[in-house]
């Protein structure tokens, strides 16, 4: 009667580990963060406030896609207010405007954000769908490697501060039960530049960018990624199932990791 026990554990390439990485506010600081970062195999997100490209301290608006290919281009409103003490229409002109000048330089869509100031309230998130946005990250520091429960209230592991910590616990945590464990860091490339502390960045890299058995995610394929994973359409017994999707999933099947690929039916 009992069928094949099923577990939604694994991101793709089968690794129940994640890491991402997710900064704000587009500062010409930027520049030696990204390019760090791609030394060692890192990858972010970058949450950008369209209006204040070209101003002093901030990148320009025509070095964004280049800048930033390979990494995911997010929005962060145009003029970076505290949003639950704007008004309904200035916070879906601030999304809005800034997705549009965002994705007119990236080519994409641009369906994420971060808050400006880290701050929201229940009108505000409850807007977001209606704006195109996904996903939307916080500053709440939580230090667990867990995925989401709300990704319209995604709050990060750790600031970038305690992220060489972070990382090592990362890489060292076996859960008591599989699951898929995500390091989520936030932060500000200008905190390097002002704190003195660049070296965080190599050290984190030199402990995850070399690391195959973790998955180097932008938050836009992570919110992809468990969308499609909660589209699987499995036989009663679990003997079969069909993904829909457009991407290669992963799961576990009494325990061993199994992929079905987009469109496929797989027998189990
Ligand atoms: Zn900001």
């Amino acid at each position: 009667m009992a069928g094949k026990h099923i577990r939604f554990d694994r991101f793709p390439g089968g690794h129940a580990k994640a890491a991402a990485f997710s900064f704000d506010d587009g500062r010409e600081h930027d520049r030696r963060l990204v390019a760090m970062m791609n030394r060692h195999g890192l990858r972010g997100t970058f949450h950008l406030n369209s209006g204040f490209f070209g101003r002093d301290g901030y990148i320009r608006s025509e070095e964004v896609a280049e800048l930033y290919a390979g990494h995911e281009i997010s929005a962060h409103t145009v003029t970076h207010p505290f949003l639950e003490q704007s008004p309904s229409d200035q916070v879906a002109e601030e999304i809005l405007s800034d997705r549009r000048a965002l994705e007119s330089l990236a080519g994409y869509p641009v369906r994420g954000m971060s808050y400006p100031f880290g701050t929201y309230d229940d009108r505000v998130v409850g807007m977001l769908p209606s704006l195109g946005i996904e996903y939307a990250r916080t500053v709440k520091s939580h230090g667990g490697f867990v995925m989401p429960e709300d990704p319209l209230r995604w709050h990060p592991t750790c600031h970038h501060k305690e992220m060489v910590e972070a990382a090592e616990r990362f890489l060292g945590s076996k859960p008591r039960f599989s699951r898929m464990e995500l390091l989520f860091v936030w932060g500000h490339s200008y905190e390097f530049e002002n704190d003195g502390n660049w070296e965080l960045v190599d050290r984190v890299g030199e402990l995850l960018g070399a690391r195959e058995d973790v998955w180097h995610a932008t938050m836009a394929e992570i919110v992809a990624y468990r969308k499609a994973l909660g589209e699987l359409r499995f036989s009663v017994d679990r003997s079969f199932v069909h993904n829909p999707s457009s991407l290669t999933i992963w799961f576990s099947v009494d325990g061993d990791a199994v992929c079905a690929d987009s469109g496929a039916t797989v027998k189990l």
